[in-house]
């Protein structure tokens, strides 16, 4: 079977090392990013360059037709999906939750948790064995910040990631006998640029004495755990957490 994967926000971090471990591992990708095309031009080059094959999509996925557009621009382009990961994800400025407004709670929860329920709407219609598909696996990115709470520092993004452990499991019971996986990764304290978007780019390296491993994790090792849970040898597993935080 042709296997053919949508990776939200693959233009950077997480999502572009899983954009490209999976190209490499036969999947058609294609490489959803919000802003910055330029980044993802470059890793549908770099998989291109490698002998995979790639397209880049804008779409926000916070947005229902944007949505619906990236997905049929993929039947268009690649054909009958069989792998979403639900990687695209924001933070903000850290700050206390005394400080939080509503405009900002429905940044993050439209980004982090709309956005995963919209996709994984589109990729059900088209994966599930009761509307005619041929089954497939979803991968969701939540955070070791569901667990921790991330006080002090984005209480209301360790929130909608609790919200997306909660989707995980429930998805994954509706549609388990329609021939679809549903599971998700809970990273940590990852070599990302995201951490400057919440106000502290060395972030990580302050937090990586405190942890058990006593350093920081790689996208890398983040996309080889969503290309497991993806692949047939997770073909029993569904509803269920790899995390990836470092023994924390
Ligand atoms: P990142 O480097 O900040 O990359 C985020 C990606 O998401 C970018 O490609 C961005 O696209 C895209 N994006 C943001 N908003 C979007 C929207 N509305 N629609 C479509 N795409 C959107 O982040 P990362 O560190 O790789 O994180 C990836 C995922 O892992 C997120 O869900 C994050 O919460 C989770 N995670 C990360 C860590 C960590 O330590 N890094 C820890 C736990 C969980 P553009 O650049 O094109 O705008």
């Amino acid at each position: 079977m042709k296997k053919v994967m949508i990776v939200t926000g693959g233009s950077r971090g997480i999502g572009a090392a899983t954009a490209k471990l999976a190209a490499s591992r036969g999947y058609q990708v294609c490489v959803n990013f919000h802003k910055n095309e330029a980044a993802a031009n470059q890793v549908v080059d770099d998989i291109t360059a490698a002998g995979g094959a790639a397209i880049a999509v804008q779409a926000d996925v916070s947005d229902e037709s944007d949505v619906k557009r990236l997905f049929s621009s993929v039947d268009e382009k690649l054909g009958p999906i069989t792998a979403l990961v639900n990687n695209a994800g924001i933070l903000e400025q850290q700050m206390r939750v005394e400080a939080i407004n509503a405009a900002r709670l429905k940044r993050i929860f439209e980004a982090n948790v709309v956005g995963s329920f919209l996709c994984a709407r589109e990729a059900v219609k088209r994966m599930s064995e009761k509307h005619g598909g041929q089954g497939g696996a979803i991968v969701n990115v939540s955070s070791a910040a569901a667990r921790l709470g991330a006080a002090g520092e984005y209480v209301d993004y360790a929130a909608s990631k609790g919200a997306i452990d909660t989707f995980t499991i429930g998805l994954s019971r509706e549609v388990a006998e329609e021939g679809i996986r549903v599971n998700a990764v809970r990273p940590a304290f990852i070599y990302t640029d995201m951490h400057a978007d919440g106000g502290e780019p060395g972030r990580v390296d302050r937090i990586a004495e405190s942890l058990p491993m006593k350093r920081g994790g790689h996208p890398s090792e983040v996309a080889n755990a969503i290309l497991w849970l993806l692949s047939d040898e997770a073909s029993y597993t569904t509803g269920t957490f790899i995390d990836l935080a470092g023994g924390k």
